[in-house]
């Protein structure tokens, strides 16, 4: 087959079955409202749940950075890239979430694909959750271990896999809030499971870091358990970018010996470092954004009027996945939605399972009961013509 072929073949199916993927470009964009080609929206698609994207100290503390060390790390970590300010952000991590150690990535993706890359070899086994991240399971595949998936949130399904023994490493992989349907893992079942077979336990908390637990502390703080790797992202709730995995001494140790993401990397700025700090400082104090943020997605969700096929998918949390189905549909009522003056992302395969396109919904402290009332509006007037 010639370049021509496969990539025409490939762009053809993809419009034929609605799975086309297309960049908006934005021209700006904040937890309430997004603007796309001088009009704005009300923004149900961010993941910035605090509102801390546009937050004046966390921008001044990102500038300051910025005068104090110039723009980039100029290398890795290994290099010339860890400075102070990456060095008080890890401290002041572990110390908030109770770990010996924190170590910073570029991002949530990085971070997962290092980990797993780093720690799991040939004999290794992966157990992770169906409904992983890809990130998750793009970095299974990378490694040689045997990657086994688990039914979604199914501890016996987990269960079953382990009693098969393996002569290497067993990890088990679970999100803490889960990104496209946003409910939550049974992590103490989880943890205790793995425990009785010696396995580690991994959770990527990217969705519940800085949103749920004392202090935002997150997923594991909420369910009380303490995994061997847990992963914090700062995309979403920190409203900034980059990630960190917490750990004890010795894994910390041997990622920095052994994480090629790490080591091949450029890391990020410094004064992107100074500003997660001042995001960190604002998260342990933004109990009355949570608050604000529970009640409207209670608000949401007790005044959503499900007629018409769409199906609320069982979530507490702040994304509220709308289950369409059908991809073409997801798609129409994703445009119907920004006629509206609403914006909401559709979801389909394969980031979601075949059969199982949705709108995702999700919620921010930032939106106001009127703003919701506005979406709750013009979701009723889809399914009622
Ligand atoms: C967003 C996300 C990631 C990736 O994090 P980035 O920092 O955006 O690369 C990883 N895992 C989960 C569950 C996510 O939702």
């Amino acid at each position: 087959m010639n370049w021509q072929t496969f990539i025409s073949s490939q762009l053809q199916l993809r419009k034929q079955n609605s799975t086309w993927r297309q960049r908006t470009r934005v021209d700006l964009s904040s937890a309430r409202f997004i603007q796309v080609a001088g009009k704005d929206y009300l923004n149900f698609s961010g993941n910035d749940y605090l509102g801390l994207s546009q937050h004046p100290k966390i921008i001044e503390a990102w500038q300051k950075g910025a005068d104090k060390y110039g723009v980039g790390s100029g290398g890795s970590g290994h290099v010339t890239g860890f400075t102070q300010a990456h060095e008080d952000l890890e401290n002041a991590l572990a110390d908030w979430l109770g770990y010996p150690r924190a170590l910073l990535f570029i991002s949530g993706f990085a971070a997962n694909q290092a980990i797993i890359t780093a720690l799991m070899s040939r004999g290794d086994r992966i157990l992770a959750d169906k409904l992983c991240h890809a990130s998750i399971l793009e970095a299974s595949m990378l490694s040689d271990a045997d990657l086994r998936r688990f039914s979604h949130n199914n501890v016996p399904s987990l269960q079953k896999l382990l009693l098969n023994e393996v002569a290497g490493k067993t990890l088990v992989v679970t999100e803490g809030v889960f990104s496209m349907d946003g409910d939550n893992a049974p992590l103490d079942a989880l943890q205790n499971t793995a425990k009785l077979h010696n396995a580690w336990l991994m959770v990527d908390d990217a969705h519940g870091i800085g949103v749920i637990g004392r202090e935002g502390r997150g997923s594991c703080d909420h369910y009380g358990i303490h995994p061997e790797l847990l992963v914090v992202t700062f995309g979403k709730a920190f409203g900034v970018s980059g990630a960190a995995v917490l750990c004890d001494e010795l894994t910390a140790d041997y990622l920095i010996q052994a994480a090629r993401h790490l080591i091949y990397s450029t890391s990020m700025p410094p004064a992107q470092a100074n500003a997660l700090s001042a995001s960190l400082t604002q998260i342990r104090q933004a109990n009355t954004a949570r608050t604000q943020l529970t009640h409207n997605i209670n608000y949401f969700r007790q005044n959503i009027n499900q007629g018409d096929g769409l199906k609320l998918a069982s979530s507490n949390t702040a994304i509220q996945p709308l289950i369409v189905g059908d991809n073409a549909k997801s798609l129409q009522l994703s445009h119907f939605l920004r006629q509206q003056g609403v914006w909401v992302q559709a979801i389909r395969p394969p980031t979601v399972p075949p059969n199982s396109a949705r709108l995702r919904i999700t919620l921010s402290a930032a939106h106001q009961q009127q703003d919701i009332d506005r979406l709750l509006e013009a979701l009723h007037d889809f399914s009622t013509p």
